[in-house]
């Protein structure tokens, strides 16, 4: 019997899964090959990060998603080479796959912008193990501050957010309420109105993508939440207890968070094709890879772009690139010509803390405030991979709605691990 076309797929994000689930009906065989075990939700990891969710809550299981798909398989392992000419990829400590049809959906990661200290002391918020680090960070600087107070005046409780965008934004906003409303209850004899939240941005606006009226509203929510807003400020240098701005000022702070740009993951660059702003590869409309056609991009690795415009870094294209190459596959296969990729707008959100939020609809229409931030929850919720995560990501919000408390407030350090650790004759 003639063995059916191999694709492999590098990456179990939004657009990865997106291919993989367009594929199911189709006669390939299908690797689906993450570092991870699961799926991350993304956009909620900054609610993992300051305590509002568990980390399994945005963390899906790869395996039990394809359970009833039967030509995916999921392979664990990091995919440290592309043999482009070989038609293989290699994942690190294993044996090298061979494709008919490659699928690179790696997405992006942190971009620091060549600034000095920012890779060793800033906190990314990408992945999972990000989110539970600067969790740790978080609520181990409260620790620390209410054991010595003199650490405040050492910026022990200042926390600085690079970035005004989405995720500066919700993080700030989270933040805030936790500091705020939550911590002053579990902090009896520290002075939590000491803590700070400050987001830095070198560009004048927050949410600078959306319409005038919600960068309005959002910067008077964060001011009116005790988030100080430093605005047409660069970040020239990050250290263990300070960041450096461009004037020469100086911010004490133990705990930066880095939200302040992306660029494509460093498979992007294994493809030796050209590629456009922050390294993602230049593709043809059907988002093949013009001199390889058998190898497509899809996501934040990705110029998708749709109509000619390059679309930007999100969920939605990631998702509807994915399941449009899993289309053209199976169009290939039928001898059908390519299609163009045509994206779908949906609109964009984000949350500027509780009962707060900004919608921008696709015709421009706008909404903001508490029936925004019940939109955002109700949208977020039903995106969330698998309905034990719902659940439990809905029992959580609820838990927190009523009785302002936060279930996530603990700190897990990896060194915990270590008595429990395996001998290595026996691992
Ligand atoms: C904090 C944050 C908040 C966000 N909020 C929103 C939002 O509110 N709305 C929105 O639309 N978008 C949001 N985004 C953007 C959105 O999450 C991304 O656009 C989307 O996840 C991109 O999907 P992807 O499939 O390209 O990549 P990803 O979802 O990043 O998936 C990439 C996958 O590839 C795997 N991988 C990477 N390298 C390798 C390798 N070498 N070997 C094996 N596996 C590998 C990773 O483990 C990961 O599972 C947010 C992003 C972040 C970081």
């Amino acid at each position: 019997m003639r063995k059916r076309p191999q694709v492999v797929i590098v990456g179990a994000g939004f657009g990865g899964l997106g291919a993989a689930e367009q594929l199911a009906h189709v006669p390939v065989e299908v690797t689906l090959i993450d570092r991870h075990n699961y799926h991350t939700f993304q956009p909620l990891l900054y609610q993992v990060a300051t305590s509002l969710l568990n980390a399994e809550d945005v963390g899906a299981p790869v395996r039990s998603m394809f359970r009833h798909q039967e030509n995916v398989s999921f392979r664990l392992g990091t995919v440290t080479g592309i043999d482009v000419p070989g038609h293989k990829i290699r994942p690190e400590d294993d044996k090298e796959i061979a494709y008919d049809y490659l699928v690179l959906a790696g997405g992006a990661t942190v971009n620091y912008f060549n600034t000095p200290g920012a890779a060793e002391h800033a906190f990314p918020l990408y992945t999972l193990m990000n989110a539970v680090k600067l969790r740790n960070r978080i609520l181990e600087r409260f620790e620390a501050a209410d054991r010595d107070p003199e650490l405040i005046k050492e910026g022990a409780l200042n926390f600085v957010i690079v970035g005004a965008g989405p995720t500066g934004v919700e993080t700030a906003g989270a933040l805030s309420d936790l500091f705020f409303n939550l911590l002053p209850h579990d902090f009896h004899q520290l002075a939590t109105e000491n803590a700070r939240v400050i987001i830095l941005d070198m560009g004048k606006e927050v949410l600078a993508t959306f319409r005038e009226n919600l960068r309005v509203y959002a910067k008077e929510e964060l001011e009116e939440r005790r988030v100080e807003l430093r605005l047409g400020e660069a970040v020239t240098e990050v250290g263990p207890t300070f960041v450096r701005l461009k004037s020469g000022e100086e911010i004490k702070t133990h705990t930066l968070v880095w939200a302040g740009g992306v660029r494509a993951n460093p498979l992007a660059d294994m493809l030796g094709q050209p590629q456009g702003r922050g390294g993602r590869v230049k593709l043809s409309p059907d988002l093949s890879v013009p001199d390889h056609p058998e190898i497509f991009v899809v996501g934040d690795m990705g110029e998708v772009a749709s109509d000619g415009k390059v679309l930007p870094q999100l969920g939605s294209v990631a998702m509807q690139s994915g399941e449009h190459v899993g289309r053209q596959i199976a169009r290939r296969l039928g001898g059908e010509p390519g299609q163009p990729f045509k994206y779908w707008d949906k609109g964009f959100m984000a949350t500027i803390g509780r009962g707060s939020a900004v919608v921008e609809f696709p015709n421009k229409r706008t909404l903001h405030g508490p029936l925004a931030y019940f939109a955002w929850l109700g949208v977020h919720l039903a995106l969330l991979s698998g309905m034990r995560n719902r659940i439990e990501t809905l029992w959580n919000w609820g838990w927190t709605a009523l009785t302002h408390d936060r279930a996530a407030r603990i700190i897990i350090e990896p060194k915990d691990d270590e008595s429990q650790a395996f001998p290595k004759s026996v691992a």
